[in-house]
C-alpha cells in the first residue's frame, strides 16, 4: 500500500494547478532561444517591475541575514487605503491570503461556492481546508449573482468572487455586487478578490473597502502581481474587520512576506507614474487586440484584466500551434473553456507577434 492513501481524501481529490508555461521550459522543449519567445500568458505586467522597487529590493540585499519586519508595509498599505493597520493581513501573493481565509473559516462538513470558469486557486484552497466546493452556473462565463446566492447551503461559509474575474475577465458592477452582500447571511464569508482592481476605467472603480464598515463578513484581498509587477517576488494582501484579520495572521506563517517583497511592495505603491503607464499601456493593447480578434473573425469575451480571453475552434491545438512558434498563452480546458485562449495583454511588439502567429496558426 502507498502512504500516499494515508493522505486525507480531500487531499488527495486536489487537482494540480497549471501554471502558464514557463520561458524556459519552452525554449529547453522547442530548442527556441529564450530571447524570442513571448510569454502572454500569466497576466504579468510587459513593463515589469517599477524602477523605483527596484532600487528598494537592492538597497533591502543589506539586511537579508534578518527575519523580515512587515510593519513598514502594514502602515503604508493601511495608508494608502485608508483602512486601520489591524485591517491588512500580508500574504505571500494574495493566493496566501485566499488560503488563509480558507483555513480560518473553512473545515471538513463546510461548504464554500464559487462561479464556474473560477480561479483555480478558490477550489485548491477550498479543498485543502476539507471543505466541499459548491460551483455555481456562469452567465455570459462570468459571475452570476443569483445563481451564487442560489447555489449557497446553510453549511457554506465561504463564498469566493473575482471581480474581475480570471480567465475570462468579466466584471460585475459595483452596486450589484453590493446588492449581493445585503443578501448573503451574516455567518458567510465572502472573499471578494480584486487581483485586477487597478485596471478598472475610472468609471468602475469605487471605494469597495468602505463596504467592510457594513459587511464584517467581507475580505477583499489584492495583489502586487499584477498592475506593481512583482509576480516573482509574491506579495499581496487582504482587508478585513480587524477581528477577521487577527484570525488570518493567527493562522499565518509569522514571515510569510520575505524582506525583499516588503521593500519592493512599499516603494511600489509610491510609484504612480509606474502604474499609470501599466494601465495606459493595458488599455492600448486592449484595443490592438480587440482589433485584431475582429479582424480574424474571432469572438471574444469583452474584459476588464490585463488579459483577453477568445474563443477558438480547437484550444489545444491552436496553443500547440503558438508554442511551436515561441508564443506562450493560456489554454484554459482546466477551467472548463477548451475552445477558448487566454492571451496577456502585452507591449505593442508582443501583441503584434502574438496575432501574427494566431493568424499563421488559423
Ligand atoms: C493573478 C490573480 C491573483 C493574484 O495572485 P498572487 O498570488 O497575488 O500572485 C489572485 N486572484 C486572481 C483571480 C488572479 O487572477
Amino acid at each position: 500500500m502507498s502512504i500516499a492513501n494515508q493522505a486525507p481524501a480531500n487531499i488527495r481529490a486536489i487537482s494540480p494547478y497549471i501554471p502558464g508555461k514557463p520561458i524556459t521550459e519552452l525554449a529547453r522543449e522547442m530548442g527556441i532561444p529564450v530571447e524570442s519567445i513571448v510569454k502572454l500568458a500569466s497576466n504579468e505586467n510587459p513593463l515589469g517591475m517599477s524602477p523605483k522597487a527596484r532600487v528598494a529590493v537592492e538597497a533591502a540585499l543589506a539586511g537579508i541575514e534578518r527575519y523580515p519586519d512587515n510593519f513598514d508595509l502594514t502602515q503604508k498599505l493601511a495608508d494608502h487605503l485608508g483602512v486601520a493597520m489591524d485591517s491588512v493581513v500580508l500574504g505571500n501573493g494574495s493566493n496566501d491570503v485566499l488560503d488563509l481565509a480558507a483555513r480560518v473559516f473553512l473545515a471538513p462538513g463546510r461548504s464554500a461556492v464559487f462561479s464556474q470558469h473560477a480561479f483555480a486557486v478558490y477550489p485548491l484552497a477550498t479543498m485543502s481546508a476539507g471543505a466541499e466546493c459548491i460551483v455555481a452556473p456562469a452567465k455570459h462565463y462570468g459571475h452570476d449573482l443569483a445563481a451564487i446566492r442560489a447555489a449557497m447551503r446553510p453549511d457554506t461559509r465561504v463564498v469566493w468572487i473575482a471581480n474581475p474575474t480570471n480567465p475570462t475577465g468579466n466584471f460585475v458592477p459595483h452596486p450589484e455586487v453590493k446588492a449581493f452582500l445585503q443578501t448573503v447571511p451574516a455567518d458567510v464569508v465572502v472573499v471578494l478578490d480584486e487581483a485586477y482592481n487597478e485596471y478598472l476605467a475610472p468609471a468602475e472603480r469605487s471605494d469597495t473597502l468602505a463596504w467592510l464598515n457594513e459587511f464584517p463578513n467581507l475580505i477583499v484581498t489584492r495583489t502586487f502581481s499584477k498592475v506593481y509587477g512583482l509576480a516573482g517576488l509574491r506579495v499581496g494582501y487582504a482587508v478585513a474587520q480587524p477581528e477577521v484579520a487577527d484570525l488570518m495572521n493567527r493562522v499565518r506563517q509569522p514571515f510569510n512576506v520575505n524582506n525583499l517583497a516588503l521593500a519592493a511592495a512599499v516603494a511600489a505603491l509610491d510609484d504612480h507614474v509606474f502604474v499609470a503607464e501599466s494601465y495606459d499601456l493595458n488599455r492600448r493593447g486592449m484595443e490592438q487586440l480587440v482589433a485584431g480578434f475582429k479582424r480574424l473573425g474571432l469572438e471574444h469575451i469583452p474584459s476588464h484584466g490585463n488579459f483577453v480571453t477568445f474563443a477558438i475552434a480547437d484550444g489545444a491545438a491552436i496553443n500547440q500551434k503558438l508554442l511551436q512558434q515561441g508564443v506562450i498563452v493560456r489554454p484554459l480546458g482546466g477551467y472548463g473553456l477548451p475552445n477558448h485562449l487566454r492571451v496577456t495583454i502585452g507591449r505593442e511588439t508582443e501583441n503584434a507577434r502574438f496575432l501574427a502567429a494566431l493568424e499563421k496558426a488559423l
